[in-house]
């Protein structure tokens, strides 16, 4: 039986965040009541000029430079040419030979594998408008408020080798374009989209196989699910003794399938020309190096940085740049404990018990309610030891819920500091011996495990105050005689 590799490409379209569209002044604000946001050049009054907006040229220049791609110093605004009701203009201006980025490649963690995925290319472009069916019996609807709304289209090589190795790829893009600011990445919204191109051949082959490209898959889950659904369609049509014809299809989410939407156009089909209204679009040197100075630091050297400053393990350092936000939360925690041997300790709440909660109630690491600086006080106080682990996560919790300032604030209020007082420890200890014969019984056979289960009683009596290190040792000094 034939062994199948499946090959895929992502072509992805990320909405740039410019305030105002790329060749008009109109805004792109989400949401405003349908056409209030298309300006003559967007509906493509006969006689307006585009203007190119130089915002959006700025952030394919972070793109380019976040991505190590070449920045093109003269690239050409082209016309591709088709009907659709939500394209007045009959063409779109987009770039086709000479785009603005070319090459580069993204690190791409899958699981506990690393892979590198080249790309093609990343070209800027118009959004087209909207068609909207639901509201109109029989007939569409046209929002041309989409129109003229900044794209960068990224292009993949066909490296990528599974549904899962799109994902991550798709998530690591993703989270990257958030990262340099350029996208905000809102996959509802419309605002981050990606098209798979998804092949299948015999594995081992060198050639590619005929590819089919899927389009509609608004989020991780439907691309994870549409590929896998795809490359098995193709497989079962190859082993049929059948062929792959070259076509666009549409995942369809509710039947979790992919159906033929249209016959594949070709790049001729498009009449490509360069825009007579347009001037190629030149990148100076200065421009580069500027935008170069401006850049945050990337993902990828962050992760090295916290692994090599804070001993981070690679599984943390990645949770810990999962976006900007995250990284700058940690570092403001770690900065206000004021000691880089809390790192750790910070980097746990942080991925631990902050991440459960935020996720929980569905919140941004930006809005948690626990600040670093309130998260800082509670690390110093379990490192000091004024409170144990267990506790922290009660003091935790009445500072998310807002009842103390600070941690020190609510250890006093609540009476949670650790008691480290031998004689008051000892006290718990003797209850905890006389009330539990059996344990002591088996302690005494030499069951280790007794021993854990008279710590947790003591720890209980205590309030879970005690400190439990002090506890084990008592316990095994009276055991002992
Ligand atoms: P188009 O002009 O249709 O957009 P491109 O040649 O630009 O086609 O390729 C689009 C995407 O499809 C790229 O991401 C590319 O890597 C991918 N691709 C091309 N050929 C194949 C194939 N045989 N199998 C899977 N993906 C492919
Ligand atoms: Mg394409």
């Amino acid at each position: 039986m034939t062994q199948w590799e499946t090959v895929i490409g992502l072509e992805t379209h990320a909405q740039l965040n410019t305030r105002s569209k790329i060749f008009s002044a109109a805004a792109t604000a989400f949401g405003a009541e349908p056409n209030s946001q298309a300006c003559a050049v967007d509906i493509a009054l006969p006689g307006v000029l585009p203007v190119l907006n130089r915002g959006a040229v700025e952030r394919a220049i972070r793109f380019g430079l976040a991505v190590g791609g070449n920045i093109a110093s003269r690239s050409v605004f082209a016309r591709k040419n088709y009907f659709y009701p939500d394209l007045p203009k009959g063409y779109q201006i987009s770039q086709y030979e000479a785009p603005v980025i070319s090459g580069g490649s993204l690190a791409v963690a899958v699981g506990e594998r690393e892979i590198t995925v080249r790309l093609t290319r990343a070209h800027l472009e118009e959004d087209a408008g909207k068609s909207l069916h639901e509201d109109f019996h029989g007939k569409s609807g046209i929002d041309l408020n989409r129109a003229g709304t900044p794209l960068l289209e990224i292009v993949t090589e066909p490296d990528l080798r599974s549904a899962q190795e799109a994902v991550a790829y798709a998530k690591a893009l993703h989270a990257l374009v958030r990262w340099i600011d350029i996208c905000d990445g809102n996959m509802q919204e419309g605002s981050f989209r990606c098209d798979a191109n998804v092949s299948v051949r015999p594995a081992g082959s060198a050639a590619l196989g005929t590819r089919c490209e899927i389009k509609n898959l608004n989020s991780f889950r439907f691309m994870e699910r549409a590929i896998e659904f795809e490359a098995r369609r193709q497989i079962e049509v190859l082993e049929d003794g059948g062929r792959i014809v070259q076509e666009t299809r549409l995942y369809d989410a509710q039947k979790d399938e992919t159906r033929p939407m249209r016959s594949k156009e070709e790049a001729h089909d498009y009449r490509y020309f360069p825009d007579p209204d347009l001037l190629p679009l030149a990148i100076s040197e200065e421009w580069i190096e500027r935008v170069r100075g401006e850049m945050p630091e990337l993902p990828g050297a962050m992760r090295e940085r916290f692994t090599r400053q804070y001993s981070a393990a690679p599984a943390e350092a990645a949770a810990l740049t999962a976006t900007r936000e995250t990284a700058r939360y940690f570092e403001a925690a770690v900065g206000a404990v004021g000691d880089p041997a809390a790192a750790r300790v910070c980097a746990n709440w942080i991925a631990g018990e902050l991440a459960a909660r935020l996720n929980r109630e569905n919140l941004d690491i930006g809005a948690a309610p626990v600040s670093p600086e309130q998260l800082a006080g509670l690390v110093r106080r379990i490192a000091d030891g004024t409170i144990s682990g267990k506790i922290a996560k009660e003091v935790f919790d009445a500072l998310w819920n807002g009842e103390a300032a600070d941690a020190d604030a609510c250890i006093e209020a609540k009476g949670l500091r650790q008691i480290s007082d031998s004689g008051a420890i000892g006290r718990f200890v003797d209850e905890v011996i006389a009330a539990d014969p059996e344990s002591v019984a088996e302690f005494r056979a030499g069951r280790q495990k007794a021993l854990n289960a008279l710590v947790g009683r003591v720890m209980k009596v205590s309030g879970g105050k005690a400190n439990p290190q002090q506890v084990a040792e008592l316990l095994r000094a009276r055991l002992a005689g």
